[in-house]
């Protein structure tokens, strides 16, 4: 872990909030090269779940919620961790992570377990009292579900669809540690999928294989992924099945992603009229809505979905695939280079075109040609690294994972050529200029 957060501050990918003021805790900034290596990220899982589908609808909504939305949710009452206090020291623990004594100070003076909520809250408009207040988002769910009839209106989808949503959620977690792993705002990947009754164990089941599949597709081997079937008292209220895809992260192995089945209870929670829909789910009465969250069969009588939901964590997901592609590589003779091995169509940096000496103009105006030329295929950043200095740029861009780095030399002057060097084997060739962008569209197109 150290290693990795080294490299993230060192190269630009992700550095501590609010650092010049002593940081903020568990909350970061992911800087030039962490946005790109993060919206890729998000990309490959809007690609796989939005546009492969034919049957998920995108969504994008507001992060702070209302009050309504996480009562009948049931968040206000249930969102909490058990927190035990000590009387001595003041420091605070979630229950579950202490024995009989303060891990601070040693002191066996705790207070009882007590319900701590983990909802940021904030208030609206200019007037602060107790009728003008939202929350912050703690998932990306609940505005999905609140937007069911929008969206079925707006689309006529009928069973079975999808809505996805990628976006900010907010929890004030007791103990954020673990680098990226448990932090207070992170983002969220999340598909609702809306289903039969009946058709949801099915469901559930081929959910857990193709996320399973997908994270393998991002450069997670299969044996560091555990499917771990949550049971008896772990699993939520609401749930009739969980199954959570585990990753053996730098710290141990813990939840990557959830894929619960949410049975009706989310739409039942949040429906008018629920003492006519025959609702399994125990949901709290709703007299507020004003929407019935429900889809007529072929027999025109009301149903109300029940829900498998992927919920995924961006940064977690962040963590992962740096971790996998993380390499300290013996190159024999006592040498050794860092180099991050990503999947190419996670790499923060497309291409780095490298002027052979940086203060000749006429390599560096070439190499900002080439850089213009492949930057139009819009596969990614695609950089001018204007060092001067060769190997600087290759041990740079390899432990950045950058897959091409393409030289500009006086023979791409004189002969129209230009050096390909490949990141995993570090083998070069030269080619003609004239095929750098099919090389570089062929090497991308399937990535
Ligand atoms: P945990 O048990 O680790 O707290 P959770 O079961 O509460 O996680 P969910 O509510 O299922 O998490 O959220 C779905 C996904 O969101 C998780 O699988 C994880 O990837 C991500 N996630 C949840 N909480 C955090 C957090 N504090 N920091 C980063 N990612 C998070």
């Amino acid at each position: 872990m150290e290693d990795i957060v080294a490299l993230c501050k060192r190269r630009g990918f992700i550095f501590q909030s609010s650092e010049i003021y002593g940081g903020l805790q568990g909350m970061y900034d992911y800087g030039p090269l962490g946005v790109e290596l993060k919206n890729n990220l998000k990309s490959a899982w809007w690609k796989s779940i939005v546009y492969d589908r034919d049957d998920v609808e995108g969504l994008d909504s507001s992060i702070l919620t209302h009050p309504d939305v996480l009562k009948f949710s049931g968040h206000e009452d249930t969102f909490t961790d058990p927190m035990i206090d000590c009387k001595s020291c003041k420091a605070r623990w979630r229950a579950d992570q202490i024995d009989d004594k303060c891990p601070k100070c040693g002191s066996q003076d705790l207070t009882e377990p007590r319900p701590f909520n983990l909802m940021f809250k904030t208030s609206v408009g200019p007037v602060t009292d107790e009728s003008s207040y939202a929350y912050l988002r703690p998932e990306t769910a609940q505005q999905i579900f609140v937007n069911f009839k929008n969206i079925i209106d707006s689309t006529s989808r009928t069973l079975p669809f999808g809505i996805a949503q990628i976006g900010k959620s907010f929890r004030n977690e007791i103990t954020p540690r673990n680098f990226i792993f448990r932090v207070r705002e992170f983002e969220q990947m999340e598909l609702e999928f809306f289903v039969l009754p009946g058709d949801d164990d099915n469901w559930h089941k081929s959910w857990v294989e193709m996320r399973t599949k997908w994270w393998i597709e991002q450069g997670i081997p299969k044996d560091k992924l555990n499917v771990l079937n949550i049971t008896g008292d772990d699993l939520a209220h609401y749930s009739k099945a969980t199954a959570d895809i585990m990753y053996s992260f730098p710290h141990g192995d813990e939840e990557l992603e959830g894929i619960a089945n949410r049975t009706d209870f989310d739409l039942g929670s949040h429906t008018k009229n629920q003492d006519s829909l025959n609702i399994k789910a125990n949901v709290k009465d709703n007299n507020k809505s004003n929407s019935r969250l429900a889809v007529q069969n072929e027999n025109k009588e009301w149903i109300v979905p029940y829900i498998i939901e992927p919920s995924a964590g961006v940064d977690r997901g962040v963590l992962a695939v740096l971790n996998e592609a993380f390499t300290n590589e013996d190159l024999g003779d006592g040498k050794t280079r860092i180099v991050l091995k990503l999947k190419k169509h996670l790499s923060p940096i497309k291409a780095a075109v490298i002027p052979l000496k940086r203060n000749n103009e006429n390599l560096v105006n070439k190499a900002h040609e080439v850089k213009n030329r492949l930057q139009k295929y819009q596969f990614g950043r695609v950089v001018v690294e204007n060092t001067g200095n060769i190997g600087k740029s290759y041990r740079k861009h390899d432990e950045v994972g950058t897959p091409l780095c393409l030289t500009v030399d006086f023979d791409s002057l004189e002969k129209n050529t230009i050096t390909i060097r490949d990141r995993d084997t570090m083998n070069q060739e030269s080619i003609s200029l004239d095929k750098i962008d099919k090389y570089f569209s062929d090497y991308y197109s399937d990535a």
